[in-house]
C-alpha cells in the first residue's frame, strides 16, 4: 500500500525537505531533493536505514576523562541504541592516538569504532 512520507536529507548542511510516496520498500516518486545525493538518501532510508555513531567513552590516564569516538562506516539505525549500550560500557587506558580501533565490529555490524582525537597520558 502506498504512503506518503516525508524526510530531511543530512547529506549536507541544505537539510531539503523531501516528500515521497513510498509502497514498502520502494520510493515510487519524490519531491523536493535538489541533488542526487538526496534522492539516494530517500531511498536508502526507506529501504536500510543506516547511521554514523559519534559519542564519546570513558578514557583513564588520559588529559582528558572521555575520548571522542565515531563508527568508520554506518550501522543500522535499529543498532543504535545497543550499539550506544555497549559504548557506555567501555573505558580505555590513555595514551590513544586518533583512528585507533576502540570496538572492533561493533554488535557484528563490521564497523569498526576508532578513537576521533589523540588523548596524552597525564603526566
Ligand atoms: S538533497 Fe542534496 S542539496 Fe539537499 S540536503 Fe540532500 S545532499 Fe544537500
Amino acid at each position: 500500500m502506498k504512503e506518503q512520507r516525508e524526510f530531511t536529507c543530512i547529506r549536507c548542511p541544505m537539510g531539503c525537505r523531501i516528500s515521497a510516496w513510498v509502497d514498502g520498500p520502494d520510493v515510487v516518486e519524490m519531491s523536493g531533493a535538489t541533488c542526487k545525493r538526496g534522492q539516494e538518501y530517500v531511498r536508502e532510508e526507506v529501504k536500510d536505514p543506516r547511521r554514523t555513531i559519534i559519542t564519546t567513552v570513558k578514557i583513564e590516564g588520559g588529559i582528558v576523562h572521555m575520548l571522542p569516538v565515531h563508527t568508520k562506516k554506518t550501522i543500522p539505525k535499529a543498532l543504535l541504541p545497543k550499539a550506544m549500550q555497549e559504548l557506555s560500557k567501555v573505558t580505555v587506558k590513555a595514551p590513544v592516538k586518533c583512528g585507533d580501533i576502540i570496538v572492533p565490529n561493533i554488535l557484528g555490524t563490521g564497523a569498526d569504532v576508532l578513537a576521533s582525537r589523540d588523548v596524552e597520558k597525564k603526566n
